[in-house]
């Protein structure tokens, strides 16, 4: 049995990767009699990182359950998992509406796969409802179980799905292991040692990733919420994960959960077909050519247009202040400069992630020299050319002039500490081509620490 859980916390406490692990670690050291039951890795789904309502990272969590004997034990586990879930949710808060699917008999239909696969893409990169959850749910006969609107159903159907579909298109994924403070800390300040924090990182980066952000000389691996997680490891070796943790020293950790996830994947990018109409709360890779050059806004936004030659339209791509140093990045592109850009859409604006600068353009005009004494030629008037007022001599048009840029062409990303937990860190891009588009192109990938 499958069993995925959404919306349990809100941003003033819990989590619900907490209550996934406290469930996990319950039902393995439950006596079922001779162990008949065991408890898979969980799994942590993250969904639309655009979706207006959600709490902190919009992430649903999953796990498997196998027995060898009767159903009556799944439903004992049923029950222990409603009963959780209603004693540790987030019930007083408006926004909090937990959801629980279980998944009993797996479908194996082609037509109800592709149906979960379309589900999950969906999930991840549109908007959807709870009609959406509800018809699969009915459709397929699962059983499912949810407080006050029940919302939760639509991420936690998301990722049981995500663990069926594993078998049929091993998607991307990475793995983050989770270490929760004892009860009694919760809301008070984290004690972690930096000093071990950067040196776990220096042992173990680039298996781990995004624990600090080098850069701004921040620790980005733990939460400021009164949540119950402590911290997070993230990465793409069990291994060096562990290692990692192992050099840590922090307050004492009431429990540790590895999770599998499709965190660092970039799943949420939605790759743009031409004439179709970009659509708000959605994330995409947009090809275009810088139209203005970039502009500073009050807050310290950077700003520039981009116009979509496929799609005969323009957006504004920004990047905000808390990108930091992506920002310099920004703020030399050019117009003309013809980019890819990565984010997520809202009201005409694209807020960036990633940039890959394809092409740059090194083309100015500038008023012609003169031939004899090389000074710079004026304009002689509207539609009469350039004239050196020293010698006289005339020339018609403007010069094309090459010039140098202060920035090399390639992919740039935000820093760790302005970085979504599905953003994929270029630094998983080394070993791949195309910059996330698939062109076959090797790019040069300029990471951010
Ligand atoms: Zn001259």
């Amino acid at each position: 049995m499958i069993v995925g859980i959404d919306d349990t916390d809100s941003r003033r406490g819990m989590c619900t990767t907490y209550l996934c692990a406290y469930l996990v670690d319950a039902l393995r050291n439950r006596n079922y009699n001779h162990g008949e039951v065991s408890v898979s890795t969980p799994w942590l789904v993250r969904l639309n990182p655009s979706i207006p309502y959600k709490t902190r990272g919009n992430g649903a969590v999953a796990f498997e359950i196998t027995t060898t004997t009767a159903r009556t034990r799944l439903e004992d586990v049923k029950e222990l998992v409603k009963s959780t879930v209603s004693k540790f949710s987030e019930l007083d808060d408006a926004n909090t509406n937990p959801g629980v699917v279980f998944i009993e008999d797996e479908p194996r239909s082609n037509l109800r796969v592709s149906q979960l696969k379309s589900y999950y893409e969906r999930a991840v990169r549109t908007v959807l409802t709870q009609k959406d959850a509800l018809a699969i749910i009915a459709e397929s006969g699962f059983d499912y179980f949810g407080l006050k609107n029940k919302r939760g159903i639509i991420g936690a159907l998301a990722a049981a799905a995500f663990v069926i579909l594993q078998r049929y298109y091993r998607y991307d994924f990475t793995y983050e292991l989770m270490a929760y403070r004892a009860k009694e800390r919760w809301g008070t300040p984290r004690r972690i040692d930096e000093h071990s924090v950067w040196e776990a990182d220096a042992a173990t980066y680039p298996l781990t990733w995004d624990t600090v952000d080098v850069a701004n000389r921040r620790i980005v691996f733990a939460p400021h919420s009164p949540c119950p997680v402590l911290f997070g490891i993230r990465g793409d070796s069990v291994d060096a994960i562990y290692k990692a943790y192992k050099i840590i020293d922090s307050e004492p950790v009431e429990r540790i959960m590895l999770f599998i996830t499709n965190q660092g994947t970039d799943f949420h990018l939605i790759t743009h077909g031409t004439g179709q109409k970009l659509l708000d709360y959605h994330s995409y890779i947009l090809d275009g050519v810088v139209e203005s050059n970039p502009c500073t806004l009050v807050g310290g936004h950077v700003l520039f247009k981009l116009s979509l030659p496929t799609l005969s339209t323009r957006v504004d791509c920004i990047a905000y202040e808390p990108t930091k140093g992506f920002r310099n990045i920004i703020r030399k592109l050019r117009h003309g400069d013809e980019v890819r850009v990565f984010g997520s859409f809202k009201r005409g604006t694209l807020n960036l992630e990633k940039i890959e600068l394809k092409s740059l353009n090194k083309e100015e005009l500038r008023n012609p020299r003169c031939e004899q004494c090389g000074r710079s030629m004026e304009s002689a008037g509207r539609g009469q050319g350039y004239r050196c007022k020293h010698c006289n001599t005339k020339r018609e048009a403007k010069e094309v002039v090459t010039i140098n840029r202060a920035i090399e062409e390639g992919l740039y990303e935000v820093p760790p500490v302005a970085r979504r937990h599905i953003s994929k860190p270029l630094i998983r891009m080394c070993a791949t081509k195309g910059g996330g588009g698939g062109e076959g192109e090797s790019v040069i990938i300029h990471p951010s620490r």
